[in-house]
């Protein structure tokens, strides 16, 4: 798995492989770099949020259990709407809740990452355009997300974004289990065949109304189970084949 981490004031990639990262010299995204000898622990650095994203995209309504739950209607196309860049937080970031807001949900989502700049592709090359994909927390105030009739607001406010702990080539896009615990109890579970609109139809639909770019996040929607949490709570997204991805909520 692919992390970006600081140790003091320098801010590297590296690969994790169990306790153990071995620094990367060179650029992730050109596919121009090499993985050194330098090996660091896992606890002398900090993890930080694996990319930074120029935009990060999130389909609304794309898993069949969730519009089942909500009692709304299949999509006939991807409903999209954006987080700003300063939501972005890595693991274990607080999440801050809005004073504005008396509702706030957790999200567990598979998130794609864009590795070269996409425009107006096929769903037949998607694959060529993602670098790999990690867990994702789309933090919501959902009061305001209603009671606004418009998204922004509610799915803006800084660190309501978490994402992490690294990136992962290959996630296996039929069964992977996408799951979300608060202070360890399970509150959403499903597996990937449930999304509507698959990720190569999500990476060619998005790329014929906006440009990707390296580092660039599409969040693919939520399964059923969406709730909120209250102030002290540690939302934990699991992805299977990725891992874990846990933010307290203060
Ligand atoms: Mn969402």
């Amino acid at each position: 798995m692919f992390v970006r981490f600081t140790k003091g004031d320098v801010t590297s990639y590296g690969v994790l492989n169990g306790d153990n990262i071995k620094k990367i010299q060179g650029d992730l995204f050109t596919g121009d770099y090499k993985i050194t000898e330098e090996t660091l622990q896992r606890k002398e650095v900090r993890l930080l949020a694996p990319c930074k994203p120029s935009k990060v995209i999130c389909v609304g309504l794309n898993y069949k259990d969730h519009a089942k739950e909500v009692e709304l209607p299949l999509p006939k196309a991807p409903l999209l709407f954006l987080k700003p860049p300063t939501s972005v937080v890595g693991p274990n970031n607080e999440v801050y809740y809005p004073e504005q807001s008396g509702q706030v949900d957790y999200e567990a989502e598979l998130a794609i990452v864009i590795g070269k700049e996409a425009k107006n592709i096929s769903e037949e090359n998607a694959n060529d355009y993602i670098l790999g994909y990690t867990c994702a927390n789309d933090v919501t105030a959902r009061d305001i997300q209603f009671g606004d009739g418009q998204w922004t607001r509610g799915k803006s406010f800084d660190t309501f974004c978490p994402i992490g702990p690294g990136i992962v080539k290959e996630v296996d896009l039929e069964n992977a289990k996408v799951e979300l615990y608060v202070d360890g109890e399970n509150k959403q579970r499903s597996t990937l065949d449930q999304l509507i609109f698959k990720v190569p139809h999500l990476v060619s639909y998005i790329s014929q109304h906006m440009t990707l770019m390296p580092g660039d996040i599409i969040l693919t929607g939520t399964p059923h189970g969406i709730g909120p949490v209250e102030k002290g709570s540690t939302m934990t997204v699991k992805v299977e084949g990725i891992g874990e991805l846990a933010n307290k909520l203060v």
